[in-house]
């Protein structure tokens, strides 16, 4: 086993064993770039490390092997006495993890070393100062020594010489800093500042390997989603110095705006320094540019270099150099991070300088990063700070009055005002006013909770869960952690990115891409730019419509939208969904309707009953035709009614009170009385897992039946105008295909009725969503009723874990997610592992019965990029998300395509 490589040997493709950056060295290295020589340690070392305790056997005789070479080739020994090598013992894992880990500079200085290095620099103060440099990042690196001591010794010296930067210091002051930072080191760690090189050297690898354990690099794992098990690489290298006076320096470059994507040279200069004094910010840097005045043949070979870089790695690349007294090194180099916007414009540019490909653009761009571009933003420039931040719930820059309750927020929104709605938590009653709303907050819930989904659903930009925040509803005011009171009417603005609340309003630029998605449906004469930043913007968005493009070429599955209005029907359509995966047909239920269902549901003979229904179809009629009209000639899956019956009852609460006050005041309350012991009879301690669904369907006869009428009603009274309608009718909440035959029965019976009452040819695919175990583990079966299966991953998330998708993110997911159980909310990202399986095994099996059984997926992870993976990974036929997720979703899965 070698673990142990030459910056000769390697190459960037190899940043599993040597960590991404001992791979771009190696890469640097084979291109002949100036890259000072030295070698890596795999990352199989250290995992062998962090496993047993101890360095693999081996080891230590390469790595005595690799510094042999890397003498002889210096013409130099480490830590000798006259003319010391030393290195520098860098961290590198394959995913930059930037800062999170550890490196220490200048290893093989010692008491008798540094007199070497004075002499042969020519300059004793810098011998000096990175002794004591070195003193500080091993005392602190790896005899774990607070760095607070090192610092205070040095501030207490500035002062007393009062110096205001460390370049004051002279080289008796850094005699005695040495010496203080020494007793420092035996002081807090019971041991001497090591004088033997080796000893240093080994010491600063293990160090560097156990760094990839610290608390602040686990966390930054966690959140990037890197997984815990790589470890990270060392690299040992021959160390150079800006530090050596006015014709040294260090700096780092970007071969494009970063930010912008701009195209041209950016990066920070600073002379006489060394790499950690650019990233602690202890000087002023300057700008790139100002080195060509400084040192132009420099300047001019790191731009040539730059070019060099780019045009091999084919993208930004970010680059981190030294230059030694006029000679200029290469330290790292890697494809940089940028922002959604450069990313875009990047890629779109890359094609056109013929260095990349489309479908390696359309590699290069992610439906995240496209979402953020898809909302507006509070201006970047404009200054805030938060009062609290919950969960981002759904994106965008929201700015409003408060609002706290749902009648307040219609009524404001109608005589034009912007509102926030301001909620513990919503439920049904609360859409009319989240629709009204500019956005949502909520100080309880999590990102699955009824207000995340609807608001993501709508596309408003939604807070939830800000625990910090104390709503109260009835003095209509919230509170913050630090006392301050927001009454209703006052002004807030809401980040449905970062979390974020803040007081007054915050200035909000909307999205030029949105406007671009609508208008590429219908496209528009482009208005030229004006100045540099709208051609900037100009250009992201062309790039965006570019690759939207090229990822519909390449795609797949299909994208449908889960939509149930004629307008959000309109907007998917507009946003490029080919149909609607998922009509939910609850809210057709709720306001002065719900009264209806109560009758219904409560009628005590045939008659009552049917009086409800009666009322209710002409209703659902209207309903239906204007969504089929809005997505004429594509398919419209229409779910049958599926919520828990208590949402259709009288609050349980409220009725035992009518009849309390009725008997408390002597004249009972009869009505009443009755009432409440029918609600008492159907109440449900787990209405989740109750009647709801295809249950209620079968317990209430007439509900399902009266939707079905209206969907063909509605498709024979279009179908007689000439359009195209394509209902398809799905039966949520399946478990045995015994109770989809029934229903299927019932929805033939009144479709052939409907037609020959209309002289209508009418024929409706019947299937059902797959959300219960129980039904992905039959689905051999059930797919012998069903035209199509629809994935409800969000139950199907709930019932396999069998976590309450209402509750858990806000009681213990935290816990959860800290402790690794997962990376990242199953609601959210679809669980491969387990409820992917179910997934694919229904969806194979299903395919086995029927060969046409189309497949798709309606649950919110039809949206969620990793799932869209996943989805296509095992060939189902659409996602259907939220309408403002269709753009994200045809990325991702043309992406997913490639
Ligand atoms: C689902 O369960 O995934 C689904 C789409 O249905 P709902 O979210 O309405 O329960
Ligand atoms: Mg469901």
């Amino acid at each position: 086993m070698q673990y142990v490589f030459d910056f000769t040997e390697g190459s960037k493709d190899q940043r599993d064993l040597l960590g991404g950056k001992g791979a771009n060295l190696a890469e640097m290295t084979s291109l002949g770039l100036p890259v000072p020589p030295g070698f890596t340690i795999s990352t199989k070392a250290c995992r062998t490390y962090l496993a047993t305790g101890r360095e693999p056997d081996g080891l230590a005789d390469e790595i005595e092997w690799h510094l042999s070479g890397l003498e002889s080739g210096m013409g130099k020994r480490l830590g000798d006495a006259t003319d010391p090598l030393l290195v520098s013992v860098r961290s590198g894992a394959k995913f930059s993890m930037p800062g999170m880990m550890d490196t220490v500079l200048n290893v093989g200085l010692t008491d008798t070393s540094v007199e070497g290095l004075a002499a042969v620099a020519g300059d004793e103060r810098f011998a000096w100062d990175s002794y004591r440099r070195l003193i500080q990042m091993f005392g602190k690196t790896v005899l774990g020594v607070d760095g607070e001591h090192f610092d205070k010794a040095l501030e207490a010296r500035k002062h007393a010489r009062g110096a205001s930067s460390d370049v004051d210091l002279d080289v008796a002051d850094l005699h005695e800093l040495v010496a203080e930072f020494k007793e420092i080191v035996r002081r807090e760690s019971d041991v001497d500042f090591p004088q033997d090189p080796r000893e240093q050297l080994d010491r600063a690898i293990h160090a560097v390997f156990e760094s990839w354990n610290t608390e602040r690099a686990r966390i930054y794992r966690r959140q990037e989603r890197i997984p815990d098990d790589l470890g990270t690489a060392v690299n040992v290298v021959a160390m150079v110095f800006g530090n050596l006076g006015p014709d040294s320096g260090t700096g780092v470059a970007f071969t494009r705006d970063p930010a912008t994507g701009e195209q041209g040279v950016y990066g920070d200069y600073l002379p006489n320094a060394q790499g950690e004094d650019v990233v602690a910010g202890i000087r002023n840097t300057l700008a790139l540019a100002e080195l060509e005045r400084l040192d132009k043949a420099s300047y001019d070979q790191l731009l040539d270099i730059m070019e060099t870089l780019e045009k091999h790695y084919r993208d930004l690349c970010d680059i981190e150099f030294t230059i030694e007294r006029g000679k200029l090194w290469m330290l790292q180099t890697r494809v940089g991070k940028r922002t959604a916007a450069a990313a875009f414009r990047i890629a779109g540019q890359l094609v056109d300088e013929g260095l990349i490909d489309a479908d390696e653009a359309l590699s290069r761009v992610t439906g995240a990063q496209l979402a953020q571009l898809m909302f507006p933003q509070f201006d970047p420039a404009a200054a805030r700070t938060a009062i609290a931040r919950g969960m981002a719930a759904s994106p965008g820059a929201a700015v409003g009055r408060a609002a706290f309750d749902s009648a307040t927020a219609v009524e404001w929104a109608q005589r034009g005002d912007d509102v926030i709605l301001v909620r513990r938590e919503t439920n049904p009653d609360d859409l009319r006013g989240m629709v009204a709303s500019r956005g949502v907050l909520t100080s309880r819930g999590g990102k699955t909770s009824h207000a995340a989904v609807v608001a993501r659903g709508m596309g408003r930009t939604c807070v939830v869960g800000v625990e910090a925040l104390r709503v109260d509803p009835r003095a209509r005011e919230f509170t913050t952690p630090d006392g301050a009171r927001v009454a209703e009417g006052d002004v807030i603005s809401i980040d449905g990115g970062t979390g974020e609340v803040f007081l007054g309003e915050v200035p909000v630029v909307p999205s030029a891409v949105v406007d671009a998605l609508y208008g590429d449906a219908a496209p528009s004469a482009p208005t030229g730019p004006s100045t540099a930043a709208d051609g900037a913007r100009q250009e992201v968005v062309d790039a965006v419509l570019r690759l939207m493009r090229h990822a519909d070429d390449r795609r797949r599955m299909e994208v449908r939208a889960n939509a149930d209005t004629g307008e959000d029907a309109r907007r998917a359509r507009d946003l490029g969904a080919a149909g609607i995966g998922l009509c939910r047909t609850e809210h057709m239920f709720l306001g002065a309707r719900r009264k209806i269902v109560e009758h219904v549901i409560l009628a005590r003979t045939p008659e009552q009953r049917d009086a409800g229904l009666d009322e209710l179809r002409p209703l659902q009629r209207a309903d239906f035709t204007e969504i089929l009209e809005a997505m004429d000639g594509h398919p419209v899956t229409i779910r049958l009614l599926d919520p828990p019956l208590h949402e259709f009852l009288p609050d349980i609460t409220d009725l035992s009170v009518r009849v309390a006050v009725g008997d408390a005041t002597g004249s009972p309350d009869q009505e009443a009385a009755a009432l409440l012991a029918e609600v008492q009879r159907l109440h449900e301690q787990n209405p989740m897992l109750g009647m709801r669904g295809v249950r209620l369907g079968l317990v209430v006869p007439g509900l399902f039946q009266l939707q079905v009428r209206a969907i063909a009603e509605a498709a024979a009274s279009l179908l007689a105008r000439g359009l195209d309608p394509r209902p398809q009718i799905m039966v949520p909440l399946v478990a045995a295909v015994q109770e989809l035959e029934a229903i299927r029965d019932m929805a033939e019976a009144t479709v052939a009725e409907v037609a020959a009452e209309t002289g209508t040819e009418l024929r409706f695919p019947i299937g059902t969503m797959i959300e219960l175990p129980r039904a992905a583990m039959t689905a051999h079966e059930i797919a012998e009723a069903a035209e199509f299966f629809s994935f409800g991953t969000n139950d199907l998330t709930q019932t396999t874990w069998g976590f309450s998708r209402d509750d858990v993110e806000a009681t213990f997911f935290p816990a959860y997610l800290e402790r690794g159980i997962f990376g990242v909310s199953p609601f959210e990202s679809l669980d491969a592992d387990g409820v992917g399986r179910l997934v694919s095994i229904a969806a194979w099996e299903g395919k086995e019965t029927r060969g046409d059984l189309e497949l798709g997926v309606c649950g919110e992870h039809g949206g969620d990029p990793d799932s869209i993976h996943f989805f296509e990974s095992i060939k189902l036929d659409y996602v259907s998300c939220s309408p403002f997720r269709v753009p994200v979703a045809r990325l991702e899965a043309g992406r997913a395509a490639l």
